[in-house]
């Protein structure tokens, strides 16, 4: 199976967890073409943002992600169809480290009208899965990467980087999951 390990960077503020009031600044991605494999292709892209354009000083210092990084990028929609591209022609299952994601990506895609793909649905929530493996629940990716003996590698918080690190973790459960039977079923075709 390939799988798709993504994680995304949205606006924020200080003690706000409101995901629609947030929006996608950064998709992060990588490919892992098996499941113990390291990964092969990597996406990353800036999204400008429409609700609130201006990043907030708490944003820019959690991500790292600079206003001009935002200013210069395309709106959502284009870098979503780019994002679909990338990925290619089913099979593959899109994973990510809990649930937020996956919700933040469908907020999207109905704010920007673009039609969420039937084939993202069967989404792997790697957070869960580490959380049954390890006996840690609600564990974040940095505690979960020292729990496992992995160094977190480049910055916190910036998709790209947490999309590498969180797929050195997915190296650990994906083939446990693999062998228990526990993969979903994906559509093999568009
Ligand atoms: P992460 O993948 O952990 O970098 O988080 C994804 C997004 O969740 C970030 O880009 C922020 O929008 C939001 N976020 C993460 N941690 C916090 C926090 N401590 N306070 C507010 N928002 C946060
Ligand atoms: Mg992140």
């Amino acid at each position: 199976m390939r799988y798709i390990i993504f994680d995304l960077e949205a606006t924020c503020w200080q003690d706000v967890r409101d995901y629609n009031r947030m929006e996608t600044i950064e998709i992060g991605a990588v490919e892992l073409l098996e499941a113990s494999a390291p990964h092969s292709r990597e996406f990353s892209s800036f999204i400008r943002p429409v609700a609130e354009p201006l990043l907030s000083d708490f944003c820019k210092e959690l991500t790292s992600i600079r206003q001009s990084d935002v200013d210069k990028a395309e709106y959502f929609g284009s870098v979503f169809y780019e994002f679909i591209d990338w990925i290619g022609s089913p099979p593959f299952i899109l994973c990510s480290w809990g649930g937020y994601d996956m919700t933040q990506f469908k907020i999207d895609c109905s704010r920007h009208k673009v039609e969420f793909p039937e084939r993202f649905e069967a989404h792997i929530n790697l957070k869960k899965q580490f959380g049954n493996n390890f006996n840690a629940k609600k564990c974040g990716m940095k505690r979960a990467l020292s729990i496992a003996g992995l160094t977190i590698e480049g910055t916190h918080h910036r998709g790209i980087d947490d999309a590498r690190n969180i797929a050195k973790l997915a190296n650990i459960l994906l083939p446990v999951m693999e062998t228990s039977g526990q993969i979903p079923e994906v559509p093999t075709t568009e």
